[in-house]
């Protein structure tokens, strides 16, 4: 590079010698460098572009990345994606009506943190949980849910949330899955149980939708009650607080839905 620029340089300086000549060969110069100039801004331009492309494509990969690992560690699913998810809002429950109690059907936008809309290809079990949260109702824990798509703040919902008045709403349907129940995800159902206080105990009106909500499922899924699940039974996790520290509770709840199924 150094080379050929010094040789253009004495050219320079033998043609500024050469007179006349020299004026004649001044504005193909000027011609010339004028090109170059146009080059360099075009060459300028693609690395400029390439570089924003570089950059774009990188920072695309690490956010990816750290999705990817967060949703692997907190709520690890066999990830069963399907393409030919239709997007419907309209859950098969909605139009079915074989004693299903009410549903206030009200499904999350979707979204990668709370409604991935990953296909829920088979149904082998219910998972029951309660929400932490006490005093909160059904509604306020789904928007809780809805509000992941716009802060992000973790990845979690759940197919339905039984509220302190015994409504039911559902955030999910049927057809996909929810984040709820760790490896279980990816073939089970989940419900939410809305709480008064600390002790996680239910009221009758959530214990009863509860019995009703988990029974119908039961029947329309064709799942066993020998497959109706806590959280606990698959994480350890103390959910729901309750029914894990009662097991009494939850064996008479067990036969309360084996009696309705
Ligand atoms: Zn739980």
């Amino acid at each position: 590079m150094a080379e050929e620029k010094h040789s253009k340089q004495q050219n320079k300086t033998r043609k500024k010698q050469a007179g006349t000549a020299g004026r004649k060969s001044s504005a193909a110069r000027r011609k010339k460098r004028t090109g170059k100039r146009k080059i360099d801004r075009r060459q300028m331009t693609v690395a400029l572009v390439l570089v924003g492309i570089a950059i774009a494509v990188t920072l695309f990969l690490l956010s990816l990345g750290g999705r990817l690992s967060t949703i692997m560690e907190s709520f690890p699913f066999s990830g069963k994606t399907d393409s030919e998810l239709t997007g419907t809002e309209q859950d098969e429950m909605d139009v079915n009506d074989d004693g299903r109690p009410p549903l206030d059907v009200q499904l999350l936008t979707p979204n990668s943190y709370s409604r991935p809309q990953i296909a829920l290809n088979e149904i082998n079990g219910i998972v029951i949980h309660y929400t932490a949260n006490p005093g909160a109702d059904a509604q306020a824990n789904r928007d809780y849910f809805e509000s992941l798509k716009d802060n992000g703040i973790t990845y979690a919902s759940s197919h339905f949330v039984i509220g302190l008045e015994g409504e039911i709403i559902q955030c999910i349907p049927s057809s996909e899955i929810a984040y709820a129940s760790n490896e279980r995800n990816h073939d089970t159902l989940s419900i939410e149980c809305c709480h008064a206080d600390e002790s996680g105990a239910l009221n009758d009106a959530t214990y009863q939708s509860l019995v009703e909500l988990t029974a119908w499922l039961c029947r329309h899924f064709e799942i066993s009650p020998d497959n109706v699940i806590r959280h606990y039974d698959v994480s350890g996790k103390i959910c729901p607080k309750y029914f894990v520290e009662h097991e009494d509770a939850w064996n008479t709840f067990l036969d309360e839905v084996r009696a309705a199924v």
